[in-house]
C-alpha cells in the first residue's frame, strides 16, 4: 500500500503531477473556497486515490470550506461526504476513484468545474485542442503530459490517478 501523502504538498503536486482534470478542480477550490457536489466527489476520490489519508482529507476541505462558511455548517453538511467518499458513511461501499471514461461521460452545468476539461472546457493550447477539437479528450490529455512533463512518452491515458502515477516516476 502506499504512504501517506502530505496534503502540504497539494499545491506544488497540482502543477507537476496532476492531470487538468483535477488541476482546476484544485485551483477553483483554493481560490474560492467551495466546490460543488460534482467536483467534491471527483476530486475528493481522486485525492483517496493518490494517498491522503481520511483525516487530511477532513482538514483540507475544512481548512478550504470555513474561509467562507461557519465550522458548524461544514461539520453538518459537508464532513459527511467526505468521510462517504472514505467509505466510513452511508452504504460503506469503497468508491473507487473515477475512471477518464466515467468523467468524460459526466453532465457539467454552468458553475460546475469538474469533468474533463478537453470535453467540457475551452482549453487553450494548440496541438492539445486540436486533439480535444476532434474529440479525442484522452490524447489531448495525453499531450498536456508530454507538454508539462517535456516528454515525449505518448502515454494512453485512462484513470486520472494514473496520470499522477506516471508522473510521479519522472518528476521524483
Ligand atoms: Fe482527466 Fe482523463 Fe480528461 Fe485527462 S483525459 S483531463 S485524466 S478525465
Amino acid at each position: 500500500s502506499k504512504s501517506a501523502l502530505p496534503i502540504e504538498s497539494l499545491d506544488s503536486l497540482s502543477m507537476k503531477s496532476f492531470p487538468l482534470c483535477m488541476r482546476q478542480l484544485h485551483e477553483q477550490l483554493r481560490s474560492v473556497h467551495h466546490l460543488r457536489h460534482g467536483g467534491r466527489l471527483q476530486y475528493g476520490l481522486y485525492l483517496k486515490g493518490i494517498g491522503v489519508t481520511l483525516e487530511d482529507s477532513l482538514r483540507f476541505w475544512r481548512d478550504e470550506f470555513t474561509k467562507m462558511m461557519e465550522l458548524d455548517k461544514f461539520e453538518k453538511s459537508y464532513a459527511y461526504n467526505v468521510r462517504y467518499n472514505y467509505a466510513k458513511e452511508g452504504s460503506k461501499k469503497n468508491y473507487s476513484p473515477f475512471t477518464c471514461l466515467r468523467i468524460i461521460n459526466e453532465t457539467v452545468g454552468p458553475g460546475d468545474c469538474h469533468g474533463c476539461p478537453y470535453r467540457h472546457c475551452d482549453v487553450a493550447v494548440n496541438d492539445i485542442v486540436d486533439m480535444a477539437k476532434k474529440g479525442h479528450f484522452q490524447i489531448a490529455c495525453s499531450r498536456y503530459f508530454d507538454a508539462v512533463h517535456n516528454s515525449d512518452l505518448g502515454l494512453g491515458i485512462n484513470h486520472p490517478n494514473q496520470f499522477f502515477e506516471e508522473s510521479q516516476k519522472i518528476v521524483k
